[in-house]
């Protein structure tokens, strides 16, 4: 089964070009030109993954991700004319998982794509619920009251939702599976951004600080330790 990609830029020839290239992929695509067309049809629609410019009519491309954020986890790269580090760290903040720096050449694009439907499948509706009652540990992540649920794409703190982006999410889950190890930058960045992430390892710290920010705040708990000059780690529960 083909993935289905939706691809929202207002520039036609652009759009068209890259419609083009991803059909010629084997990818079904379908095109937007509008941000409020583009959050309709996102919302409406089944896709596997979004390519979304920043600069649109009507709700910016941001705009378009955080509202999408808030209805469905599906994963999203960011298309940027511009180069301004802000958009980068707003759009990831936003829960892209992923940014495209226009011009670009479209193998990078490709590749990129790619990356981002093996390391973010979206979920199958409909066989989520059926498997409510049997999922395994591999499927729940435990932290003492925190459950992660990987299926569902949630978290909670005795039974209070927590709002996570797809990064965030990625990370915790990251830290989760590998409770009492220490995980470096390099490592954290491989896992949450892929391998081909050309940025800052300091990005994971700014996710440290926006999951310590919506957990650790919040809850009063110290999840996440630091350890200095080595990375981060959960340590396993104890009660
Ligand atoms: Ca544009």
């Amino acid at each position: 089964m083909s993935a289905k990609i939706l691809v929202v830029e207002d520039e036609e020839k652009l759009a068209r070009f890259v419609q083009l290239e991803l059909q010629h992929e084997g990818y079904e695509v379908q095109t937007q030109g509008s941000g409020r067309a583009a959050l309709a049809e996102a919302l409406a629609g089944s896709y596997d993954l979004i390519l979304l410019d920043i600069m649109l009519p009507e709700l910016n491309g941001l705009e378009v991700l955080r509202r999408l954020n808030k209805e469905k986890p599906t994963p999203v790269i960011l298309l940027t004319a511009r180069d301004a580090v802000m958009d980068k760290v707003s759009g990831l903040d936003a829960g892209a998982v992923d940014y495209v720096t226009k011009p670009f050449a479209i193998e990078e694009l490709l590749a990129r794509i790619r990356v981002a439907l093996k390391l973010h499948p979206v979920p199958v509706s409909g066989s989520m619920e059926e498997k409510s009652d049997g999922l395994s540990s591999e499927e729940q992540l435990r932290w003492g009251p925190l459950l992660l649920d990987v299926p569902r794409h949630r978290v909670t703190m005795d039974g209070h939702e927590i709002s996570l982006t797809n990064r965030e999410f990625l990370m915790l889950r990251t830290l989760l599976e590998n409770t009492d190890i220490v995980l470096s930058r390099d490592t954290l960045l491989e896992k949450v951004c892929g391998y081909d992430y050309a940025g800052e390892t300091n990005v994971i710290d700014v996710y440290i600080r926006y999951l310590r920010s919506k957990i650790d705040d919040v809850f009063s708990v110290r999840m996440i330790r630091t350890v200095r000059g080595v990375g981060y780690v959960i340590n396993a529960w104890k009660s």
